[in-house]
């Protein structure tokens, strides 16, 4: 399991009160049961589709969630906040701890752009799925579907700010 995969309710109290209403309920719709969490869906997805992967290989670079080793192709499903998408989740600033949630934030952009480019540089196709995507299921099947039948690279973490 990856570290960076804390839940938001699951975290300390601090953060608890710092959601704001957006955040809460994109929260509350993941609390509905393990299944709903972004990186089970995205499973379910691919496994559906028909290609079979491995999962966290620690061997590679930032341990992907799933890796389809035949196609040598990687997916990581990141969390908006903990990886710091340009959306609206990831722009969330906490009003408590604000330094230290920061510097965690940006460590993991760090370490995301490592690890991408050392998986490009083994000749790996990555995919990076933000949670946000996985809330509207159609598109996100569809960025899928592009990456694993075509191969395009769709995006990276975004440069840092
Ligand atoms: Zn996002």
């Amino acid at each position: 399991m990856n570290p960076s995969w804390i839940p938001f309710q699951d975290l300390a109290t601090p953060m608890a009160d710092v959601h704001t209403k957006e955040q809460r309920s994109f929260n509350m719709s993941r609390i509905r049961g393990k299944d709903t969490k972004p990186e089970y869906v995205v499973r379910r997805m691919v496994h559906g589709m028909g290609y079979r992967f491995r999962l966290h290989r620690r061997a590679l670079p930032g341990s992907p969630d799933l890796v389809l080793a035949r196609h040598r192709k990687v997916i990581f499903v990141h969390g908006c906040f903990w990886h710091k998408h340009r959306c609206k989740y990831g722009r969330v600033r906490p009003a408590t701890n604000a330094e230290l949630w920061e510097k965690k934030r940006q460590g993991n952009v760090e370490r995301d752009r490592r690890n991408l480019k050392a998986l490009r540089a083994m000749g790996w196709k990555i995919l990076v799925v933000w949670e946000c995507w996985t809330r509207d299921r159609a598109k996100l099947e569809q960025r899928l579907r592009s990456f694993l039948e075509d191969g395009t690279p769709q995006n990276t973490q975004p440069a840092p700010r």
